[in-house]
């Protein structure tokens, strides 16, 4: 092609850009759906805004040095149309859900305790949940260090976010993360700099990392077969966390990633680019 018309053509795509641009963290995260990610920008203002979404306070970034941006977990629970963001003043801002479809999975279990446990089990997984959903709930003022996060391991996505799961032909929650197929001791990385906020043995969830990158935005890593880290370890982005493995109810060696904003568990794909409507 020309170089001359080269010149025109990129003339041409400036001048047909919208007047406010998306941003980067916009175009890469927004895919509000339940169990997907709403990008909302929010009034303009000289500090930033506090938010809240569900009685949950929101990550609030500055986007290009332009505008507040409030990132939003959508609950999988969530059904299509409005929902509304509060500001501290009482402003509501909407923004809109649109429908997504998860498929069923059906897995075979041996430990039948892992399916309908007893009650001897049923009182220690309330106990490791509340533990659990009470670490979700941190909220630091943090900036997290990269909202484009690394993949915390190598290996191929075997299994999706938002499955529909009966364990031996029994419903039970939908899957709340996204698994990694590794080998048993591989190296999982910190996906983005963040403090350990908590570690246990879970079990569902086996040996299990639960880290802060800010602002309500935690991830869980799950079925370790080693924790390399202790609570209240700072980690830069890319730092060992401890080794894949299938403590608790696994079938196999994996890596389960959870990513939680605002106390709500979301597709972890959308942060690594690799969402799929
Ligand atoms: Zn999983």
């Amino acid at each position: 092609m020309p170089f001359k018309r080269l010149i025109i053509l990129f003339c041409l795509a400036i001048l047909t850009l919208p007047a406010h641009a998306e941003g980067f963290i916009t175009r890469l995260l927004n895919k509000p759906v339940p169990g997907g990610v709403a990008v909302v920008t929010l009034p303009e203002q000289s500090e930033a805004p506090r938010a809240h979404y569900q009685d949950q306070p929101l990550l609030v970034i500055r986007e290009d040095g332009q505008r507040w941006i409030a990132i939003a977990g959508i609950p999988l629970t969530a059904k299509a149309g409005n929902e509304y963001i509060e500001l501290a003043d009482g402003e509501k801002v909407a923004f809109k859900v649109t429908d997504r479809k998860y498929p069923e999975q059906h897995i075979k279990l041996q430990n039948q305790q892992h399916v309908t446990p007893d009650p001897e089990h049923l009182k220690r997984i309330k106990r490791e949940l509340d533990e659990q959903i009470s670490a979700y709930k941190t909220f630091s003022a943090r900036q997290p260090s990269n909202l484009l996060f690394d993949r915390p391991v190598e290996g191929r996505l075997s299994s999706a976010f938002g499955l529909r799961r009966f364990f031996n032909g029994e419903e039970r929650n939908p899957h709340s993360g996204l698994d990694f197929a590794a080998p048993t001791g591989t190296s999982i990385k910190a996906p983005a700099a963040g403090q350990v906020i908590l570690v246990g043995n879970y079990f569902f969830n086996g040996k299990t990392v639960f880290v802060d990158h800010g602002q309500g935005l935690i991830s869980m890593f799950c079925h370790l077969s080693a924790i390399d880290v202790k609570v209240g370890d700072e980690l830069a982005r890319g730092e060992h966390v401890g080794k894949v493995g299938a403590t608790g109810r696994a079938t196999g060696p994996h890596l389960h990633w959870n990513v939680s904003l605002n106390s709500t568990r979301v597709d972890p794909s959308i942060f690594i680019g690799a969402f799929m409507p």
